[in-house]
């Protein structure tokens, strides 16, 4: 191998917390693969991120079957990193992957069928070279599929030893709660909930899923905590060529609307009197207190990644700048 891990990973400034009554701590910043990381993307810059991302205490890497474009090259470009230079760190590594969206064709190829999932599971070991993830996630609730077929299925998931852990992702809330429950009755853990959480989307905060997360024992796990990008620096002055909006995907144009632009420059504005980037500051205000486990970010280059995990510096807020950051959203 000729990547070597830096020997400092664990002393520079990242810290771990525990997921709900488990015995698995994660890093405050894991590092997801839903973009950046697919056919499309250049793989040393993937495998560059991968690496600093870990020389710098990041354990936990999320992906899911149709992470890409194209679905599953996301877990083929991981896979490969992890057969050229992160094998021989497999222990220390916490990675899931999820079903349940649109991955092939046929009735079989989505939702959350007994069926989908343990073939969408075994397509996801092969791809990235492993024997078994470390958490594995029914990735959206399906109204269709009976709930108690999906949760078994997670049970015998772990019985089968290709997930230690299993999670559930954007269920609602009266399901998350039967999910929790069912998964107990069968002596199962729910180690953790994956929902989207930022500063301009609080629906889990409002709607009582983090706090119902709480109390069933889970941690809570966000995804886009910067808003794909927006609460970031990146479209102050325009749509640079390069970016998520102008490459052409969930993140529309249209979210750029004149409220919202006059929203990140006045959050901009007090970044950067706490010294921070907008996008650290973006993060530190999720991780403020103990309600989330970790925030998942994307980062599409190492400098990315660079300045959100400065964010770690601060994450402290005081009553005035939480009361002019709610006068802003
Ligand atoms: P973010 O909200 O962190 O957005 C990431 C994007 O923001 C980057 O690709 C980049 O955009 C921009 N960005 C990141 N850091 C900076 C910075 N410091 N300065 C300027 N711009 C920056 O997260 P994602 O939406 O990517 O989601 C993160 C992860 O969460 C996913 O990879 C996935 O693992 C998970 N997820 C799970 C879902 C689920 O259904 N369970 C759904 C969605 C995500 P650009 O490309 O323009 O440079």
């Amino acid at each position: 191998y000729v990547y070597a891990a830096d020997k400092n990973r664990y002393e520079c400034g990242m810290k771990y917390r525990r997921a709900g009554k488990s015995g698995i701590l994660l890093p405050e910043i894991s590092l997801g693969m839903w973009h950046n990381f697919g056919d499309i993307d250049i793989f040393s810059t993937c495998k560059n991120i991968v690496h600093y991302a870990f020389d710098h205490g990041i354990t936990h890497f999320d992906l899911a079957n149709n992470y890409g474009p194209s679905a599953g090259s996301a877990e083929e470009t991981f896979g490969q990193i992890m057969q050229k230079s992160m094998a021989p760190y497999r222990d220390e590594l916490f990675i899931s992957t999820k079903a349940g969206h649109d991955m092939w064709q046929g009735p079989y190829g989505t939702w959350n069928s007994r069926k989908h999932l343990i073939a969408s599971l075994d397509q996801s070991l092969k791809r990235m070279h492993l024997e078994y993830v470390d958490i594995f996630y029914s990735h959206r609730y399906d109204p269709e599929t009976p709930l108690e077929e999906t949760l078994q299925t997670l049970v015998d998931i772990i019985h089968q030893g290709k997930a230690l852990y299993v999670g559930i992702s954007k269920y609602p809330k009266d399901k998350a709660e039967e999910a929790y429950n069912y998964l107990q009755s069968q002596h199962i853990h729910c180690l953790l909930y994956q929902g989207r959480y930022n500063m301009f989307d609080r629906k889990v905060e409002q709607e009582g899923i983090l706090d119902q997360a709480r109390q069933a024992g889970s941690g809570f796990i966000a995804f886009s905590p910067l808003a794909q990008g927006l609460l970031t620096n990146r479209y102050l002055n325009g749509i640079p060529t390069d970016s998520r909006i102008a490459r052409g995907g969930f993140l529309k144009k249209e979210s750029l609307t004149p409220e919202t632009i006059g929203k990140i420059k006045a959050l901009d504005k007090i970044a950067a009197s706490r010294g921070q980037t907008l996008a650290e500051m973006a993060l530190a205000w999720l991780l403020k207190d103990d309600l989330v486990t970790s925030v998942i970010i994307g980062a599409s280059s190492v400098q990315q990644l660079q300045d959100n995990l400065m964010c770690l510096k601060n994450t402290a807020f005081s009553s005035e700048e939480l009361k002019q950051i709610e006068q802003i959203l």
